[in-house]
């Protein structure tokens, strides 16, 4: 890795401002080549219980400063990271596998977060009530949250982080973070930044660890009384567990857990659109988002065309590791996302599905896919009832609105979901009969800092990026002023 600020590449733990080594280490792999790329620390219990104590301190002080100063101190890190961005992008890139274009993208899209809750700082606005009495007056303020924790998955290293570390440091709040265990480094690489930034030490600190060390991390940070509030993202198994474990101490939890989007193209589409908007939703990221298509479903008009188009798109990719100038689409994460997007694909084929291209392990071996393309995949599929999260996208046939709309709603889950078309009567009809918290219309990339991103049944709690993102991390704290003597 060129790096031409060697300086953003860490390993060691972030805690209370200070870079603490330790001899306990574990090994990150580039998922394009199986090599070690860096040893990061291991964080304990106690590193947990230190980070938080120097969390407390600095957010007595954080919460004290203007919103013009969290304002500054917002904006500087955005311009900090898209200053940075070929080398965090190169991080990135060689832990998690997404090609560099990819990669420099989620880091404007990071520095975004902290653009826009650098301008939302100003907005924490309050309320007055008109009273109940007339010696009274009633006023409603918002006031930080206090020491939150969040625990951020690998498939958007940068961009998970910045969208709940962004809105905690505008609301006044400290963050202690656990990173994914295979992305460690671009966590670090923020971390690094924020040292260089005008913010208090142990405003935020990083506590990193390998798979064993997820579940005790986790632990001590949802059972702390200190941690006022929660903010995960990742599946909803994690997801409700560490939902058991707030309730001891009644924390403050938003969850952006799994999703199963269904994406459906009725006759009366633009079918180039949908073209694209199927390969940006399924293929960007190796397929590897809760907000990936998941469901294809196809009216039985436009059927046969579409089937053969998005074959001619998907050929077209280009599998390679993501450091490489011309991949279009790089490795999955790990050995068991490879194996779990092979099962998907040999169940579909049980059940009836035809494999139009694809559905194998690439030849360059490792982690790589061939990007896949399945048709008359059941509904009994596992790739209907379960995230594929990897490069194989199933086609399903129907004939009715109705019968669509209750197919794409029978699921737990409810994040995103996606449908074009061009009658315009639909377009308000289908979004709103739709169970899902986000909804694409003609389109298969809905994700901003300005929107609010969340979902609905058991894809989570609350919603992040816009206005909303920043209630997450305040509360609503009620004044009645009595006595005024009327
Ligand atoms: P994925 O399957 O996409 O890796 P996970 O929900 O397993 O999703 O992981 C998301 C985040 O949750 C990661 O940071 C991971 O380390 C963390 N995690 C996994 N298991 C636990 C656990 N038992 N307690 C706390 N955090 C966990």
């Amino acid at each position: 890795m060129q790096l031409s600020d060697a300086g953003l590449l860490k390993t060691d733990l972030f805690i209370g401002g200070r870079w603490s080594p330790s001899n306990a280490r574990y090994d990150v792999i580039d998922p394009a080549t199986g090599q070690t790329i860096a040893e990061v620390a291991r964080a304990t219990e106690e590193s947990v219980d230190a980070a938080v104590t120097a969390a407390q301190v600095a957010q007595r002080k954080w919460r004290d400063t203007t919103a013009t100063q969290r304002r500054d101190a917002l904006a500087g890190l955005a311009d900090a990271l898209l200053a940075h961005e070929a080398d965090l992008a190169a991080i990135l890139t060689a832990e998690q596998g997404k090609p560099l274009a990819e990669a420099a993208g989620e880091i404007r899209y990071a520095a975004g977060f902290f653009r826009w809750f650098a301008e939302e700082a100003r907005r924490v606005y309050g309320e007055t009530i008109p009273a109940h009495r007339p010696d009274a007056r009633l006023l409603v303020q918002r006031q930080p949250v206090g020491v939150g924790a969040a625990i951020t998955p690998w498939n958007f290293p940068s961009a998970m982080i910045a969208r709940k570390l962004a809105p905690a440091i505008a609301a006044g709040c400290a963050l202690v973070l656990k990173p994914a265990e295979d992305t460690p480094l671009s966590a670090l690489a923020l971390a690094e930044l924020v040292a260089r930034a005008d913010i208090p030490s142990g405003l935020f600190s990083v506590v990193a660890g390998n798979r064993d060390d997820a579940s005790r991390l986790g632990t001590a940070l949802c059972l702390d009384p200190r941690i006022r509030k929660l903010s995960f993202t990742g599946s909803t198994r994690v997801g409700k567990l560490l939902l058991e474990q707030c309730a001891s101490t009644v924390k403050r939890v938003s969850l952006e857990l799994g999703g199963n989007a269904p994406f459906i193209v009725f006759d009366d589409a633009d079918l180039e659109a949908a073209i694209d908007g199927v390969m940006v939703c399924k293929f960007r990221n190796s397929g590897q988002t809760c907000v990936s298509a998941n469901r294809i479903y196809v009216q039985a008009g436009v059927y046969d065309e579409f089937t053969s188009r998005l074959h001619e798109r998907i050929d077209a990719l280009v599998v390679g590791p993501g450091a490489d100038a011309g991949s279009t689409i790089g490795p999955l994460i790990t050995t068991a996302a490879l194996k779990k997007v092979e099962q998907h694909v040999t169940d579909a084929r049980s059940q009836g599905a035809k494999l139009i291209t694809g559905g194998k392990p690439h030849q360059r071996g490792g982690t790589f896919f061939v990007p896949t393309l399945l048709t008359d995949v059941p509904d009994s599929s596992l790739m209907h009832s379960e995230e594929t999260f990897g490069p194989a996208a199933g086609l399903t046939p129907f004939n009715t609105e109705a019968e669509v709309v209750q197919a794409a709603n029978d699921t737990p889950y409810g994040l995103a979901a996606y449908f074009f078309t061009t009658d315009l009567a639909r377009s308000w009809r289908v979004s709103e009969n739709l169970e899902s918290g986000m909804v694409g219309v003609n389109t298969g990339l809905i994700s901003t800092p300005e929107a609010p991103f969340g979902g609905v049944k058991e894809s989570g709690l609350g919603r992040e990026g816009s206005r909303h993102g920043l209630d997450e991390w305040t509360d609503i704290k009620y004044v009645c002023v009595g006595g005024l003597g009327q």
